[in-house]
């Protein structure tokens, strides 16, 4: 295995101490902190080449870093070792009868994964594994039994936004934290469908943008057509032949673009076989489109699926087939709505721009795009807090890297635990 000095992790009792050795004598950069809040820790990196110094304060009595300099002093808490294949690292490490404290990694900051090896067997050091994120997506094809139903998250390949209109009016200083820019300060994305099985048929929910748009729209988005919808519900053993229903959450490119392909020169339904769920006052605004939202709207996604009748249009908040039913959230379009798949007494959500990514589990954290973002926050403040009171297996559609997972919040802050 190849193993890199990531960093070295230095627990403080002073900070302001601490401060004025690393950061005015030796004139080390000190990033903004950071809260870890499962940990009741305050991180402040100071990068140094290839590695970096990273300075641990205790924000809570019950912190593993207020236990240690308890016991110990402030010194050093651990070195944090990086490898490419976390889980190949373990199960060598296993089989040489290294005793571990995690056996299987967890996720940690920045996308990353990461396992502890026991101080007793690193000559008193506690040696953190850490695997980076992968750059780019992480575009899997995962089946989850969900009740009397599968659940399988999908995928059109990855995307970019500008990170900006992603967060809104949250300041860069704050988001970059958890995500990063390139060089176009565009921050990656996915788009993910979800598939849901019953024995009523095959439902998607939404189905990213498809392949119809031309180069530079490709460019400006960081599409990847090539490795899109087909070849996901390839890996399901499944095609578009397979598709039922398609439910629209919102009638954007990046969600419902890939209904219709370009077929002999003629721009025809994806699924042939397949019913089109949409909002009726939906279709009224996206077929209205004003100068805000009309880069958002385009007319080929969906006006041909009412050509070939193949739409049906409801009103409401309706159950859509037995176990899928749509609530009205607004806020991001004023017709938006999220999807609850209900079965064996477990919810789950597909709450699509309303939550867009891990990184917006703050109330606040709404979209630039959503054109009336307090009623975003009304809505997504209760949806968040029931998702974490009754444990919704959440679906992020726009996230690189985890399709679901369930909420967690402890002393006010909130983390994903992955499950797809
Ligand atoms: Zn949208
Ligand atoms: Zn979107």
């Amino acid at each position: 295995m190849r193993v890199f000095l990531d960093h070295v992790g230095i627990a403080v009792q002073d900070l302001p101490q601490a401060l004025a050795f690393y950061r005015d004598a030796l004139g080390l950069h000190v990033e903004a902190p950071e809260d870890v809040a499962s940990q009741h820790v305050r991180a402040h990196f100071i990068p140094t080449g290839n590695s970096a110094v990273e300075l641990l304060e205790a924000t809570n009595p019950d912190s593993p870093i207020a236990r240690f300099l308890a016991k110990r002093g402030p010194g050093i808490h651990h070195i944090t070792l990086r490898v490419d294949d976390i889980t190949a690292a373990l199960t060598e490490l296993k089989a040489r009868n290294v005793h571990l404290i995690d056996d299987v990694p967890r996720p940690g900051a920045e996308g990353a994964l990461v396992a502890f090896i026991h101080p007793g067997a690193a000559h008193g050091v506690l040696v953190e594994l850490k695997q980076p994120a992968a750059k780019g997506a992480t575009l899997q094809v995962k089946r989850h039994a969900f009740g009397d139903f599968q659940l399988t998250t999908l995928h059109d390949g990855p995307f970019k936004l500008d990170g900006g209109a992603m967060f809104g009016v949250v300041p860069k200083t704050l988001w970059e934290r958890k995500v990063q820019t390139d060089d176009r300060n565009r921050i990656q994305m996915a788009m993910r469908p979800l598939l849901v099985e019953a024995d009523w048929g095959r439902m998607i929910i939404d189905c990213g943008a498809g392949d119809k748009m031309d180069a530079k729209f490709r460019d400006i988005y960081a599409l990847d057509p090539e490795h899109g919808l087909d070849e996901a519900l390839g890996a399901a053993g499944l095609s578009s032949e397979s598709i039922d229903f398609a439910l629209a959450t919102h009638l954007h490119f990046d969600h419902f673009g890939a209904a219709t392909v370009r077929r002999n020169g003629a721009l025809v339904p994806r699924f042939p076989k397949a019913r089109c769920i949409i909002r009726a006052a939906e279709w009224e605004d996206a077929t209205h489109p004003n100068e805000r939202n009309r880069a958002s709207y385009l007319q080929d996604d969906f006006v041909p699926l009412q050509a070939a009748g193949v739409v049906d249009f409801f009103d409401g908040d309706i159950t859509v087939k037995p176990g899928v039913r749509v609530e009205r959230s607004g806020g991001h379009t004023p017709q938006h709505q999220v999807v609850y798949v209900e079965s064996g007494g477990r919810t789950a959500i597909f709450p699509s721009d309303i939550i867009p990514t891990t990184a917006h589990l703050q109330d606040p954290w709404v979209t630039g795009y959503d054109l009336f973002p307090l009623d975003s926050l009304s809505f997504k403040k209760r949806l968040i807090r029931n998702a974490i009171d009754r444990e919704y297996l959440v679906f992020f559609e726009h996230d690189p890297h985890v399709a679901a997972g369930y909420i967690r919040e402890r002393d006010g802050k909130r983390w994903v635990e992955p499950v797809l």
